[in-house]
């Protein structure tokens, strides 16, 4: 890439946002061409020239594609589609605030992305133009933190917070280190995904300093494990920072053992923790998206037979109304009696083990 466009800032000022434009870069068809015009003011289209870069130029069905060009499907409204599917609002007790557990919770500090993933869960708030946190929301959120002690993590989320200039996401994690009850900040973000220009050492030179801060980020696909992806998780796992995944399972995308082992085994390789597999929530206009329940347990026990612990995920389904998150996986208890268990390894072979 030349000069300029290895700049974060180009990179977002020259995001894709027309069919036209996307164009000029790969063959629409015209399905596509007509899903973006129906879409465009429902849920926005913008694609940094990096990512769009990455699309196969004639696959409609390319994964990256497919989780950036908005299709006719996202106007249905499925069945089971809640518009809070995560009860978020329910659970607001400050602004930008979401608690939902004793001890951790989300701060939402910006409703932008780098780029909009058709996928997204909070399609119903994400993408609006003047959404980034007021300062007396901040203070708000931050007085109510500073008076709930029992909150010792704090996701700073969104949108994505890397959006933000390093100073003014600066004041957001000096201020929310301050409060001496919060022990642990983390970071969620797509930007290594979407934007890895935008790490760099000024950033990571800001963060260390507030050590221990975690970041979670977001890849789907190996596809997107490209050597500027790479190179934004080490960047940040250099500087101290332990970096995990969130993959959303979605259908036609990654509901593949073999795609999602690839993807799993190169996040390792870049010192990435799978953390957890979600599957996809009940957001409106999604429901294409999902795939069934079993087949995500399918997909973990083949994970869990064939590759090392730190590739396997935790399979979630986050509740609606705010019941939380809660982790699925294989049975591999066959039977439990009171003195004796039958259990399954990951050859399918049976064990009898002492159950005390
Ligand atoms: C996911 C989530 C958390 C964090 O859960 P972990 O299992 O600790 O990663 C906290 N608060 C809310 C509202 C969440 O959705």
């Amino acid at each position: 890439m030349a000069e300029e466009k290895e700049s974060w800032k180009w990179q977002l000022t020259h995001r894709i946002t027309t069919a036209d434009e996307l164009s000029k870069l790969i063959n629409l068809t015209p399905e596509e061409k007509a899903d973006i015009a129906e879409n465009l003011g429902f849920f926005r289209m913008a694609i940094t020239p990096y990512y769009a870069s990455l699309m196969d130029k004639d696959d409609p069905l390319c994964p990256i594609r497919m989780q950036m060009i908005p299709s006719a499907a996202e106007r249905v409204r499925g069945e089971f589609d809640l518009d809070d599917p995560l009860g978020e609002i329910k659970y607001n007790p400050a602004p930008n605030v979401v608690r939902r557990y004793p001890d951790r919770a989300l701060l939402l500090v910006t409703m932008q992305c780098a780029a909009y993933c058709r996928h997204c869960t909070r399609r119903r708030v994400v993408g609006s133009t003047d959404c980034t946190i007021t300062k007396e929301e901040l203070r708000q959120a931050l007085a109510y933190i500073e008076r709930t002690p029992e909150i010792r993590d704090v996701l700073i989320s969104g949108g994505d917070p890397f959006i933000l200039e390093t100073g003014a996401l600066e004041e957001i994690i000096a201020a929310v280190r301050a409060i001496k009850h919060v022990e642990i900040i983390r970071i969620g973000t797509r930007v290594p995904v979407m934007l890895p220009m935008r790490i760099d050492r000024e950033l990571t030179d800001m963060i260390r300093k507030y050590h221990p801060v975690w970041v979670n980020t977001h890849f789907n696909h190996p596809k997107e494990l490209t050597p500027e992806a790479i190179r934004a998780c080490e960047e940040l796992a250099d500087a101290g920072i332990p970096v995990g995944n969130q993959t959303v399972l979605l259908k036609g995308i990654n509901d593949d053992a073999e795609i999602l082992k690839k993807l799993f085994l190169g996040l390792v390789k870049a010192r990435v923790r799978p953390y957890y597999l979600f599957q996809c929530d009940l957001s409106v206009g999604i429901s294409h998206f999902r795939t069934p329940v079993e087949k995500g347990i399918e997909i973990m026990h083949s994970l869990t037979s064939s590759i090392s612990g730190y590739a396997v995920p935790k399979y979630a389904i986050d509740l609606p109304s705010g019941g939380g998150k809660v982790t699925l996986g294989y049975n591999y208890v066959v039977s439990k009696e009171e003195k004796e268990l039958v259990l399954e390894n990951y050859l399918g072979k049976l064990y009898r083990y002492p159950a005390r």
